[in-house]
């Protein structure tokens, strides 16, 4: 049984690095390590979107991953 999960994608190339999506995310699954744009660790993802909402240039979407 194949199982989609939403995951927060995050345009990289728009990416403002401000730290916002960081701050809100209960499962520490994002990052900055370059300093230059936000990473998210699917593993620790778990979809709740709140990452989505927080973001000022409005580019994290919630999408599927197999
Ligand atoms: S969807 Fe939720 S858990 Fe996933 S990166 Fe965004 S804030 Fe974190
Ligand atoms: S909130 Fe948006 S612009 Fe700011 S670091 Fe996260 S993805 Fe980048």
């Amino acid at each position: 049984m194949s199982r989609r999960r939403k995951k927060s994608i995050i345009l990289q190339n728009k990416c403002v690095a401000c730290g916002c999506c960081l701050k809100v995310c209960p499962k520490g699954a994002i990052s900055i390590p370059n300093g230059i744009y936000a990473i998210v660790d699917n593993e620790k993802c778990i979809g709740c979107g709140l990452c989505e909402r927080a973001c000022p240039a409005s580019i994290i979407r919630m999408g599927e991953i197999s």
